[in-house]
């Protein structure tokens, strides 16, 4: 037996994005269900850094409590142009209050808050361990079939949005095409017991062997992520070790080690966000370099605007293709420039034929006036 069921909107994917994105049209009163392959939220810490614009959305949802709860606030960032010299400070406490910080939180517990926040008000909201077998779209709305175990189910709704990652079947499906590419760096990261005198502050080192990151998260661990060598495609624990100590002479401890992987810097951005009922958001839509740390909290600025520009098609205030194709070039011009954010971050950690001279500019950029502008690129202010 097939079972029927109909909705506002059909969100594919209980990633941060995708169940953020159940929170706001929970909040404006649009009815949705999730849908998702996984059979239940998994275990990385991947993604960890939360931004200022993002706290206020959470805050906005009632939620900024529970991530101030679990997170960890980073006050300060330092950089270094090598192990012992520390070039300057960054300052969160310029940002706007009341979020003078980024956040940490592993991806794992943002996912937590923002399920348990959904299914406190809507137990049966997210149905997950299924796979979607087929969807199309008519004029006036969208069939979406999956099986969960032996059962076929058959969905309507008036919207579909594919917040289903970077490999997103609703994008593939629709001949929507990815463009964009891998850079020629590589990373690699890790969760280690934090042996630093460091505390809450981030740091940087920028020096001409590689750039190194290295962030707090709660329970005394701190990531780092190291660009990796040239000549290095995947780098095991002991060499990430190795890159680690050489570049800032901190010896980590690979046995505290809860999370290692290596990954690429690369870009995507879909042709079309929104293809009539169709519509893409979060790293099906866009995918920014991890290194500044900005894919997931884009994707969350996009869902919330995307929340308010479905409430408003649905109610029709307005012509539903003015108005989604309105969020669509907002959305897409943020989603650009957070791409090139990304790439500037990266820059700064190459090889440079004058190292002086970048330590130099880069002094200067952490100095009054120029730090409030670097402060804003660094916390996402003017993509929100
Ligand atoms: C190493 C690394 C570090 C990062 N750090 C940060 C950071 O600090 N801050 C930041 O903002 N961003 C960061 N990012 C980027 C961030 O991880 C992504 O932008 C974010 O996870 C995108 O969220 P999403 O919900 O769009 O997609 P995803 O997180 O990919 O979630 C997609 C969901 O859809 C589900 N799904 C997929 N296919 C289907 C299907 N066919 N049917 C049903 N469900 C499906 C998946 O199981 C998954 O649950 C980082 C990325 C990497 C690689």
């Amino acid at each position: 037996m097939t079972i029927r069921e109909h909705y506002d909107v059909i969100i594919v994917g209980a990633g941060p994005v995708g169940l953020f994105l159940g929170l706001r049209l929970m909040q404006l009163g649009v009815s949705f269900i999730i849908l998702e392959k996984r059979a239940a939220l998994h275990s990385h810490s991947r993604s960890i850094g939360i931004h200022p614009p993002s706290l206020e959305l959470f805050d906005e949802i009632g939620l900024s409590e529970q991530f101030l709860n679990k997170g960890t606030c980073i006050r300060k960032g330092k950089a270094f142009r090598d192990a012992s010299h520390c070039i300057g400070t960054l300052d969160f406490d310029l940002c706007p209050k009341p979020f003078t910080y980024v956040l940490t939180l592993p991806q794992y517990h943002t996912e937590q808050i923002l399920q348990e926040a959904l299914l406190e008000k809507a137990p049966d909201c997210i149905r997950r361990g299924l796979e979607i077998t087929s969807f199309r779209q008519s004029e006036h709305q969208v069939e979406i079939k999956y099986l969960q175990g032996p059962k076929k189910y058959n969905l309507t709704s008036s919207y579909l949005i594919g917040c289903d990652g970077k490999n997103s079947i609703i994008r593939e499906r629709s001949d929507i095409p990815f463009e964009g590419g891998k850079y020629p760096y590589r990373y690699a990261m890790g969760d280690f017991e934090d042996n630093t005198k460091f505390e809450s502050n981030a740091v940087v080192y920028i020096g001409n062997s590689g750039l190194v990151e290295s962030f707090p998260l709660s329970g005394n661990i701190r990531r780092w992520v190291a660009e990796l060598p040239k000549d290095v495609h995947d780098c095991s624990l002991p060499q990430f070790c190795e890159i680690i100590l050489r570049r800032t002479n901190f010896e980590l401890n690979k046995s505290t080690v809860t999370m290692f992987s290596n990954f690429d810097g690369e870009h995507y951005l879909a042709g079309k966000f929104n293809l009539g009922r169709i519509l893409l958001i979060g790293d099906s839509a866009h995918v920014v370099s991890p290194i500044g740390g900005q894919g997931m909290n884009l994707g969350w600025m996009g869902a919330w605007h995307l929340g308010e520009a479905l409430q408003n098609t649905l109610k029709q205030k307005y012509s539903s293709g003015r108005f989604l194709s309105n969020w669509e070039k907002r959305h897409r011009k943020k989603a650009t420039k957070a791409i090139k954010r990304a790439e500037f971050n990266m820059a700064l950690g190459q090889k440079s034929k004058w190292p002086e001279l970048r330590s130099y500019i880069v002094k200067y950029l952490l100095k009054f006036p120029l730090n409030n502008l670097i402060v804003r690129r660094f916390t996402m202010r003017g993509l929100n």
